[in-house]
């Protein structure tokens, strides 16, 4: 089953979230290796959003993994833990719950105003599945409601946003470097994964 050609930002944003219900898909089943349903699972799920035929899941299924949650998303520390704006109050980001999570004082304060992605990726740290998947609702929703879906990702790119566009495309990992859906420990970013690699085994 072939990787699609995705022209707009919505049809890349779609393949990625449908890329992480896929690797959602695998862990959840326990295996290393994705099967013929999961890749099904993946296709299906972006042919849905991107036709507009299906929806994001709710924030309300995330956040069964908020609640109770006493450890940092980013590094796992469970000391002096404060709440952090994913995408940061400068940047538009609300105080709504989906925009708020648990981060340490050390991780809040280094991370600040910068892009989620970027910030972990200067630190060599890939976020949690969960965690991932709300960035990416966050980044989608946003972009829904300001009309930007249709824009050709090129284009997208050179928009002036509250988040990294970049990031997202070139964001793959080894499903077998993905222990769980909550991870309590950062797992290190594994670099040099090319987009090519995303049929062959990579969320
Ligand atoms: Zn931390």
């Amino acid at each position: 089953m072939g990787v699609p050609s995705r022209k707009c930002l919505g049809e890349e944003l779609a393949w990625q979230y449908a890329n992480l219900a896929r690797a959602t898909a695998a862990l959840t089943d326990g295996v290393k290796e994705f099967s013929a349903v999961h890749h099904q699972i993946r296709m299906k799920l972006y042919k849905g959003l991107s036709s507009g035929t299906m929806q994001l899941g709710s924030f309300f299924a995330d956040e069964k993994y908020k609640i109770g949650m006493n450890a940092c998303c980013y590094c796992g520390s469970v000391d002096d833990l404060s709440v952090d704006h994913l995408i940061p109050r400068k940047k538009l980001g609300t105080d709504l719950s989906e925009n708020l999570i648990a981060a340490c004082r050390s991780c809040n304060s280094s991370k600040r105003e910068r892009d989620m992605l970027s910030w972990l990726r200067a630190r060599d740290i890939f976020p949690s599945l969960v965690l991932l998947r709300r960035y990416l609702k966050l980044v989608y929703l946003f972009c829904q409601s300001h009309e930007l879906l249709m824009a050709p990702w090129e284009e997208a790119l050179m928009l002036e946003l509250p988040f990294d566009l970049a990031n997202l495309k070139d964001n793959l990992q080894p499903l077998y470097h993905l222990e769980c859906l909550n991870l309590e420990y950062p797992v290190q970013l594994v670099r040099g994964i090319t987009q090519s690699d995303s049929s062959q085994g990579y969320i």
